[in-house]
């Protein structure tokens, strides 16, 4: 089948496979949404659609009904098996070369994609030019894409992929047809987890933990996570002291802190953890321990339920704030001394 590499991603599926059917694929596309979403891996299910050869042998060249049963793209002939270890020869493949927000996609290698584009692809083939984080193309960059992009060359396809559109010139978008990719649902990133091995308990409290991204999920990293939780609370279970609070906020707003910007997603992600943390103690509070998600040892509620409820408010303030392009330490540090007032049971404002 087409497209079963791809989780949770039902529309995209169902608009990429109706544009394929009707011969009616764009030359260019931009796939829009958040990172580990599977943005990359349609690319990759879209190119073994459109150049696996398992139809050709032995089935017969032109079809029937033999070959309709054959599952399709294979991945098993020597052109899926190439494409899937993205050492296909006509899928192409730019990206920045580093994991910094700095990290820029070279305006030499877009020249060289470009070139490579304009000789016909080998053997019947589709080719892919796959772009990852297209954002991170500067204007020169972008530039050198752009008149390839209005017309490729026949039998050439172009994606981008980008989280927000707007990040791009609008010269580039314009060129592309848009596809929306969403957020994954809890459940889905925790089969998914399961099926790679992890236990209930891991796979569970990942899934929780990822913002709906696959790829975020596989990457948190559990001891820097308990490590974090254990200051969280340490924090929260002694006096008040602004200092100590800013202190903390400055170390954990230091590790989202690149060359250019902060990771403030990054950082609202993290913070999830303290709301699971609270969240736990509410249904360790209602007598349901059973329901927890984080592993290791149950923090005992540090209050009743209902101020842990205002405390996971008051958390979730804290998160839209930093999203919001506030000063993130002030609204970690706000946020720590809200929250142990609200615990106290004494209210703040
Ligand atoms: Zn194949």
């Amino acid at each position: 089948m087409a497209f079963e590499g791809l989780l949770g991603q039902a529309r995209v599926t169902a608009q990429l496979t109706a544009e394929m059917a009707a011969g009616k694929l764009a030359h260019a596309y931009l796939f829009c949404g958040p990172e580990g979403v599977g943005r990359a891996t349609a690319a990759l299910e879209l190119f073994l659609a459109l150049n696996c050869q398992g139809a050709a042998d032995g089935g017969g060249l032109f079809g029937g009904a033999a070959q309709e049963d054959r599952p399709h793209p294979c991945r098993h002939c020597p052109a899926c098996q190439r494409a899937q270890a993205w050492r296909h020869e006509e899928l192409l493949l730019l990206q920045p070369p580093g994991e910094a927000a700095s990290s820029q996609i070279k305006v030499e290698d877009v020249r060289e994609a470009m070139a490579a584009m304009r000789f016909a692809p080998l053997g019947g083939a589709t080719r892919m030019l796959l772009i990852r984080q297209a954002q991170q193309m500067n204007a020169t960059a972008a530039n050198a894409l752009l008149k390839t992009l209005e017309e490729p060359p026949p039998r050439n396809i172009i994606v981008l992929t980008v989280g927000d559109p707007r990040e791009l010139l609008p010269t580039i978008v314009s060129r592309c047809r848009k596809v929306n990719f969403a957020p994954l649902t809890e459940e889905t990133i925790r089969q998914a987890l399961l099926a790679r091995g992890l236990d209930q308990a891991q796979a569970s409290l990942r899934a929780a933990m990822g913002g709906g991204s696959l790829g975020r999920a596989l990457c948190l990293d559990h001891e820097e996570q308990q490590r974090l939780l254990g200051r969280l609370r340490q924090a929260l279970a002694r006096p008040a002291d602004a200092l100590d609070d800013w202190a903390l906020a400055e170390e954990l707003v230091g590790q989202f802190r690149g060359a250019e910007r902060i990771d403030r997603q990054g950082l609202a992600d993290a913070l999830d953890l303290l709301a699971l943390d609270l969240r736990d103690q509410a249904v360790g509070a209602l007598g349901k321990p059973e329901l927890r998600l984080l592993p290791g040892p149950a923090a005992a509620p540090a209050a009743t339920p209902p101020a842990l409820v205002a405390a996971f408010g008051r958390l979730r303030q804290a998160q839209q704030e930093i999203l919001a392009n506030a000063s993130p330490e002030l609204a970690v540090t706000v946020m720590l001394q809200e929250m142990r007032a609200l615990a106290a049971g004494r209210a703040f404002d």
